[in-house]
């Protein structure tokens, strides 16, 4: 059965284009409830920690660089069904096939800068908040 937590993080290019509002604006308009939150700055060691499963993917290298280009806003959110629906609400990775009304259709720039990410099962929405939060973290 679907849980009602998944995990987002406001990627270093929508820091850096001052869009942290305007995102967050978006999700709590579409129904989610902050549960944990904070701003925080990813090294080249926990940027790939995070993203350990990419590993041998192509881009790992430069995915890896991107994010821990700048900070971050890390947040557990919660809602209904909350992974699949935030992934609609995020769109497509590439913004070109992002549907309109989506944060990534609105704020990103390209497939590797794109401005969200969204936890894409239960098991890794609740590996993807251990990550950045303790228990004393989430309200
Ligand atoms: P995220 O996990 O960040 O929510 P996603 O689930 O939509 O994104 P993944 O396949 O998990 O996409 O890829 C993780 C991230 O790696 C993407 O969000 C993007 O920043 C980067 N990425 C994916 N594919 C490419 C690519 N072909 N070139 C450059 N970067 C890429
Ligand atoms: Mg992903």
């Amino acid at each position: 059965m679907a849980t009602n937590r998944t995990f987002t993080m406001i990627k270093p290019d929508a820091v850096r284009a001052n869009n942290i509002g305007p995102i967050l604006s978006m999700m709590t308009e579409a129904g989610f409830r902050v549960v944990a939150m904070k701003y925080t700055h990813l090294n080249a060691d926990t940027a790939g920690d995070f993203y350990a499963v990419h590993k041998e993917r192509p881009f790992y290298g430069e995915l890896v660089e991107f994010m821990s280009s700048g900070p971050i806003v890390a947040a557990i959110l919660e809602k209904d069904n909350a992974v699949e629906s935030f992934r609609t609400l995020i769109g497509a990775t590439n913004p070109a096939e992002a549907a309109e009304g989506t944060i990534r259709k609105a704020f990103a720039t390209s497939i590797g800068e794109n401005a969200v990410h969204g936890s894409d099962s239960d098991e890794n929405a609740a590996i993807e908040g251990d990550f950045f939060f303790s228990r004393l973290e989430r309200f």
